[in-house]
């Protein structure tokens, strides 16, 4: 298995012996370091990101990038996947897979086996920069978003590995109707997933994508409706402060599935009365990813701004009961943390980090652009956390 060792007993991180199929990240003194600000003063990066100077922004637009490709490089599968290159025999298209190219090169640097790279820094730059090109939204010099970056990441990931050929959908094509009968509903759902495997299969798919279940009800003449949406993540609303200050994931989830009410506004069309009626709508898992990405939405509109929640949510570290969430008598699903990405500052001026397990046990680190400090488990509970990696337990 590929590896990382980080010494023990001692709060300095530093090289062990390796098997030829182990690698690690590069040892500096006294801590891992790879670059990811290009050519900027590596000890600058963090001071950067708070500062308000204009010149400044390049670090300022990248720590959200360092963060995200930390926690993906920690997803065992995907790295895996990457190191060898397996989407090369996979892909259907004949076009060069660029983006997964430079991807799968930044990883294969964090985890070069070479003794005498060891003290090189792993440069993201022409990664970040085919990104920007695939797509221009994040062309720009503004904060970007950890979690909307690891979406459209995944997406372009996703769409040079496909195993399917593109195709363009032309026209909205029916959906099938369903009945509310569970056994109906399960086949249903599983057409759906297959229609969707036909067009978009792919190891980021294999991973990442699970399948939600919208039911709809309609106030005015009780008509049921159900219909099936892939996802890739899940963007959980954050509660309000309660007395003890905190919340937990499990109140995120009773947030996030719990039932809705729409006015006639903002429901969708009942079939049965032809027009929009007040309706209530509520989501479940119906098919669970292998990785499961929950992104707190700590930002949140009022009136005039956005705010940006503090409220400290608790999330457990392993065993993760998705079961209540998904199909009746689905049993518990179990999963496991292996990564968070932190956000901390305000809606303007914030700056990310990312704490992800290592795989030999050593426990876990939390990279902080070019730094790499071990942190104790309960330095995970934070008011901070803003998108937790779980691993599907085997
Ligand atoms: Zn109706």
């Amino acid at each position: 298995m590929l590896d990382r060792r980080v010494g023990a007993g001692s709060d300095r991180l530093k090289s062990a012996p390796m098997t030829s199929s182990e690698t690690r990240l590069h040892s500096g003194e006294g801590m891992v370091e790879f670059e990811m600000v290009g050519n900027l003063a590596l000890s600058l990066s963090l001071w950067l990101c708070f500062s308000l100077s204009l010149c400044l922004c390049l670090a300022l637009s990248q720590c959200f990038l360092n963060a995200v490709v930390q926690c993906l490089s920690h997803t065992r599968g995907l790295r895996d996947y990457c190191l060898v290159k397996a989407y090369r025999q996979e892909m259907c298209s004949r076009e060069e897979p660029h983006l997964m190219e430079a991807f799968s090169q930044v990883l294969l640097s964090l985890w070069d086996v070479n003794e005498e790279n060891h003290n090189t820094k792993v440069n993201p730059g022409k990664f970040y920069s085919i990104f920007k090109d695939a797509v221009p939204y994040f062309s720009g010099y503004s904060q970007q978003d950890a979690q909307e970056f690891l979406r459209f990441l995944l997406d372009r990931l996703h769409c040079e590995i496909n195993r399917r050929p593109y195709v363009r959908l032309t026209s909205l094509e029916p959906e099938p109707k369903c009945k509310i009968q569970p056994l109906v509903l399960n086949i249903n759902a599983s057409a759906m997933w297959k229609r969707h495997l036909e067009r978009d299969d792919s190891k980021i798919v294999d991973l990442f994508t699970g399948q939600l279940r919208s039911s709809l009800h309609c106030s005015v003449c009780s008509h049921y409706s159900t219909c099936f949406d892939v996802f890739c993540d899940l963007s959980l609303p954050v509660p309000k402060r309660s007395a003890t200050g905190g919340g937990s994931l499990r109140e995120c989830l009773d947030l996030f599935t719990q039932e809705e009410k729409l006015d006639e506004e903002n429901a969708p069309m009942c079939e049965r009365c032809n027009r929009r009626t007040e309706s209530t709508k509520r989501l479940t898992i119906q098919r669970f990813p292998q990785v499961i990405v929950m992104h707190l939405n700590r930002f949140a509109m009022s009136r005039y701004m956005v705010c940006r929640s503090t409220v400290c949510v608790s999330f457990p570290l392993t065993s993760l009961d998705m079961g209540p969430y998904g199909p009746v008598d689905c049993g518990p699903v179990l999963y496991d943390l292996y990564a968070v990405c932190n956000h901390s500052g305000t809606v303007n001026m914030g700056h990310y980090t990312a704490c992800c397990l290592e795989n030999d046990g050593s426990g876990w680190c939390c990279y902080n652009d070019s730094c790499v400090t071990p942190i104790s488990e309960n330095q995970l509970q934070s008011a901070q956390a803003y998108v937790l990696f779980y691993q599907r337990r085997k």
